[in-house]
Order: structure tokens, then sequence, then C-alpha cells
């Protein structure tokens, strides 16, 4: 059953009774329904809740698919721990709460964990790449069985976030940081060495294209992608976004070092087809859209979520509002890297605490880790 990755059409994505039917169907094609998988086991389910967003907007897991796979456990003799860490400077529990998941939580008695406030312990990373070691919430430890339930969306680093991507939630702020100070997509594969999901179901009842994670267009799909094989799904899941997937990094790195032994040939797609769901997902660089035509440019390499997702939504916003122009020439400096580049006749902006000390005595600073959004608009004299 390893081999197999499921995909399912639900009728509606807000309703129950639709989603625990293209679930519990999507489940059964792997092979996914027998008791000995749960019973007696703790079972942790990581979702992707970035931040406070509606699962309207393609940038959280729909609720209604976290209720029914909490109402398909149910039936198995088994704890259930639903468990995030939000993106760096949001707040996990209100989070959760925005997004609905903590009624889910009590409704059905689950326990509900910010893995951000979790006791971490130490683990090496086997075979290791970037990192040798790395703390990992007790939670995530002591769990049995992870089910990892990203969802299908772009990314602004990467052409599409799906499960090995999610496995970053788990990990401290401080670790996020230093991901986006060191190689990016191989910290994600060496985390998943680390982190094993057991069962990846990447939510694609309303998926994101454009600017993701967070700030993107939903995508009505109705679609839910399952495997016990964290990597065949992703690999299946790009290929419904009408993207190669080894054009995303992370993927590439885990299938080369053998995160996975499936290759894409032997997987055996079951239920819909990849054509009967396909749909090209736009993939938006703000970098070579909106800020080329203002000249606008980003020096983000290195900074971590965060300040990239501020800074994405704020320039977003602030081109919606045909506000961009007032940014024209301007050159935004993040994270903490050492930049040299000659950037004298540009107005030099610098954003978040990371970036505080980067070409001394020249631009602007915003502070905040991230900023925020007012003080943003504040410093710079942009309208709401
Ligand atoms: S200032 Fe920005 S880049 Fe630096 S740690 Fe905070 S959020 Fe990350």
């Amino acid at each position: 059953m390893k081999n197999k990755v499921s995909i399912q059409r639900c009728s509606a994505n807000d309703d129950l009774q639709s989603v625990d039917r293209a679930l519990k169907k999507s489940l059964g094609l792997i092979g996914a329904l027998d008791n000995s998988l749960y019973s007696g086991k703790k079972i942790l389910i990581k979702p992707n809740i970035l931040k406070g967003a509606s699962y309207k907007s393609g940038a959280t897991t729909n609720p209604f698919m976290i209720e029914s796979l909490i109402r398909f456990l149910k039936s198995f003799d088994c704890t259930i721990t639903i468990a995030e860490g939000a993106v760096v400077g949001y707040d996990t529990m209100e989070a959760l709460t925005a997004c609905g998941i903590d009624k889910i939580s009590n409704r059905y008695g689950t326990g509900l964990v910010d893995l951000k406030k979790d006791r971490f312990i130490e683990k090496e990373v086997p075979g290791g790449k970037e990192l040798e070691s790395l703390k990992i919430p007790v939670t995530v430890l002591d769990s049995d069985f992870l089910i990892n339930m990203s969802v299908l969306k772009t990314h602004d680093s990467f052409p599409a976030t799906l499960g090995l991507k999610n496995i970053k939630g788990v990990i401290s702020e401080h670790d996020k940081k230093r991901f986006h100070n060191s190689e990016l997509a191989q910290c994600i594969v060496d985390l998943n060495k680390v982190v094993r999901t057991d069962l990846s179901i990447i939510d694609g009842t309303v998926g994101m294209e454009g600017i993701g994670p967070l700030y993107g267009e939903p995508v009505d799909l109705k679609t839910i992608i399952c495997s016990f094989d964290l990597i065949a799904a992703d690999l299946i899941a790009s290929r419904v976004m009408g993207l190669d997937p080894y054009s995303i990094k992370y993927i590439k790195l885990a299938i080369e070092q053998g995160i996975s032994s499936i290759k894409e040939e032997d997987i055996d797609v079951v239920g819909y087809t990849v054509d009967e769901v396909k749909r090209d997902f736009k993939v938006i660089d703000l970098k070579s859209s909106a800020c080329s035509q203002y000249l606008i440019d980003i020096m983000g390499e290195g900074a971590c979520s965060g300040c990239l997702h501020t800074l994405e939504s704020f320039l977003y916003k602030t081109g919606r509002n045909k506000d961009l122009d007032r940014l024209k020439g301007s050159t935004f400096i993040l994270g903490k890297r050492n930049f040299s580049k000659d950037i004298s006749g540009n107005k030099i902006i610098k954003f978040g605490k990371c970036a505080k000390d980067s070409y001394p005595e020249k631009g602007c600073y915003i502070k905040g880790c991230p900023p925020h959004m007012d003080t943003i608009r504040e410093v710079l004299g942009i309208k709401k």
C-alpha cells in the first residue's frame, strides 16, 4: 500500500458529510482504514495553520477536514492530539482559535498543543547534510503515528508548499529563523529525516495559487490526496498543480537522499487520475512582477518567513491600493546576512530587527520581529 496515492473529490468543501465521505474513501483506497494502524496509539495531527487565516483563503487546513479526520479516528481506541506552531511572530493559539480548531478540539476531547511552547529535546539528524542535530518538541517525539495535513498551495520561496514543508511548523521559532539563514530546502529535508510522517493527507479542498503560502488566491478544487508515503503524495500533488515536482528543491533533494524509496513511475494513483483533477496553479514571484515595474528590490536572503510574508502582504496590499509608485526605486533589506551590494542610489528600507545594522547610517529602519503592518505604513507614509 506504500506506493499508493489516492485522489478523491468532495462535492462541497464546507459540508462535513461531503468531506467525511471523500476523506474516508480516500483513506480506504490506500488501505488506511485498518484498526491496527490506530488502536492503542497516540495519534498526532499536524495541520497547516500558519496564522489565523480562514481556510476559504486557501492559506490554512480546512477545519472540516480536521473534524472529519477526528470523527474517523474516534472509532478507534486511540488518543488524538492536534499540534501546531504558527509562523514566526504569530501566536499559535490565536491562530488555532481564529481557524476554529480549538472548538473542534473541545467538541471531540482531543489534545491541542502549541508546539512553540512545548519542551524540546535535541535529536541527532541521521545523515544530516545541513544540520547535525535539531530540537524537536516532546509532543512530536512521544507520538506513535503522525498525520501530516498540509494544504495544496504555492509558495514564495519554492513553487509549492506541501507535506515535506509542512513539518517545518513543528520546530521552535529559533530554529525556523536558523533554517532561513541556512540552505532552507536542505534543512527541510534534514528535519524530515528526524520527524517522520506516517500518513500524508494533502488538503486540496481549497488550495491557493499566486503569492502563497498566505496571500494568494483561493482555488476551489474540492480535492483530497492521501498516501502513507510523504514524498509520493508531494509528487502527485505537484502534478495536480501543474508543476514539475523536481523543480521544487526540497522534493528533489528528498528523493536524491532516499527519504522515500518509491520512484514516481512506480506510484499507483487510485481514485481519480491526476488529469481528472489537474488545475494549473499560477505561481507569482512578487520580485519579478509587481516589483520589477516599480524598480523595487528585495534583498531577503536569510530572512525568515515572518519578515518575508509580512513584506509580501504589505507590497501586495499596497499594489492593490495602486500606491506602489510611492516606493519606486526602494530596496528592502531583510534578514541578517551581510550585504555588500552597492545600493547607494536607492532608497534603503531596513525591514525588521535583523536588518537594523545593515548599511549603517543609511536609509530608514522599520522595527519589529517581524514589523507590524501599521508600523510599516507609518514609517513609509503609506495609507491603509
Ligand atoms: S526580524 Fe524578521 S528575519 Fe529577523 S528573526 Fe524577526 S521575523 Fe525573522
